[in-house]
């Protein structure tokens, strides 16, 4: 009982410093995973909030202020805490790297060290017992939204970003990681306000603004994200013979900007891409290329010529497999056998030519499997 009264208390605290952890953040990692109610009533008030709209009834620009919240939140979650925090794949200024920080604080996941730890930790144990959020292993409720309501997950692992906690701007906004979601939340009611008073014809309010623009909007953003946990290591395609079940989904590709080609991404992670091919859509590679034009980004680092080449092959083995599968299934249309092997041999044709240098290429390294040589490398990897 006495532990427990200890537990909660902590909990309380740690609702506004995410680092305390009176008996050390490692027994705390150690600990069986359980459900920390107290811990979790902030995530729980984020759901509950959606329900005010209930009191507050919608607008066309509140609907239309949470669409463009989450889009551009995504962006963030995806080109920010995803692809910059936890892979590196492009480089920046130490200020710009802050306000990516502080952009992705409003996405309301927690610090960005916190984020890519445990990023970096799934792709080191990707569907295995270690990995806290795989829907093979714990279930899909868990792999979705129970793993991040477990004690055991809260503390941040510093030792797994050592190229990130040299940085004490984004060690703050790590451990205080409710200042920047209560700041925009505030930001947003304000806005509302603002409105109701000096755009009347718009119909909105600061409740309404709220409810729309920070619970509703940031509720699906978590859901949004935490299908590529769930949905990307159970729903769609297999391209590469990883050794986990991630997997490549045009629809989760859509609701994530980019991140449902998922299987891409664990054969090769250093890439700013995860859409490896033009028809692949990938929404924050574009936004990044467009960003990089402005020389506040730089060193967007490519899919090598390898990966795509082994990529290519595995779609022409893929594509003759299916014909001689269907061959059996429906004899009838054996004729295909003859067309389909025919088309993947030009479509691969097609993308050697254009990338002439396949050949003249060195061999890409293999899976990036251990994340963590990016924390090794901190060093040569710093931002300016
Ligand atoms: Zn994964
Ligand atoms: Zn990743």
């Amino acid at each position: 009982m006495q532990i427990r009264f200890r537990h909660s208390f902590a909990a309380i605290i740690q609702w506004f410093d995410a680092d305390h952890a009176p008996g050390g953040a490692a027994a705390m990692r150690d600990e069986p995973d359980r459900v920390d109610w107290v811990r979790c009533i902030p995530f729980i008030i984020l759901h509950l909030g959606c329900l005010g709209v209930l009191w507050t009834g919608w607008s066309p620009f509140a609907v239309a202020g949470a669409a463009i919240l989450y889009f551009a939140r995504m962006a963030v979650v995806t080109g920010a805490y995803h692809r910059y925090f936890s892979h590196k794949t492009y480089s920046t200024s130490r200020p710009f790297q802050f306000v990516l920080a502080l952009l992705g604080g409003t996405t309301v996941q927690r610090g960005p060290l916190w984020w890519a730890y445990h990023h970096r930790h799934h792709h080191q144990h990707s569907d295995e017992e270690d990995d806290v959020h795989s829907p093979h292993v714990h279930g899909f409720l868990w792999s979705h939204v129970g793993w991040i309501t477990s004690r055991r997950n809260f503390p941040t692992d510093y030792s797994k970003v050592r190229d990130l906690d040299r940085f004490p701007e984004l060690v703050f906004l790590n451990r205080f990681d409710a200042v920047v979601p209560a700041a925009f939340a505030l930001a947003i009611w304000c806005l509302g306000r603002f409105l109701q008073a000096h755009a009347p014809g718009l119909h909105t309010s600061g409740a309404q603004m709220l409810v729309w623009g920070f619970f509703i909007s940031t509720t699906a953003l978590f859901h949004g994200t935490s299908c590529i946990n769930s949905m990307a290591h159970i729903l769609g395609r297999r391209r590469y013979p990883t050794g986990d079940d991630s997997r490549n989904s045009l629809v989760l590709a859509v609701i994530t900007l980019g991140e449902g080609w998922h299987n891409n991404h664990h054969r090769y992670q250093g890439a700013v891409r995860n859409g490896f091919y033009w028809w692949e859509v990938d929404i924050t590679y574009y936004l990044l290329r467009c960003l990089s034009w402005t020389g506040l980004i730089w060193g967007l680092k490519p899919v090598p010529a390898s990966v795509l080449a082994e990529g290519a092959r595995l779609d022409h083995h893929g594509s003759v497999e299916a014909a001689r599968t269907a061959e059996h299934v429906h004899p009838e249309y054996s004729s295909l056998k003859k067309i389909v092997p025919a088309a993947a041999a030009i479509a691969v044709a097609t993308v050697n030519a254009s990338h002439p240098v396949l050949s003249r290429r060195a061999e890409a390294p293999g899976i990036l499997r251990d994340a963590s040589s990016l924390s090794q490398g901190a060093g040569r990897d710093r931002a300016r």
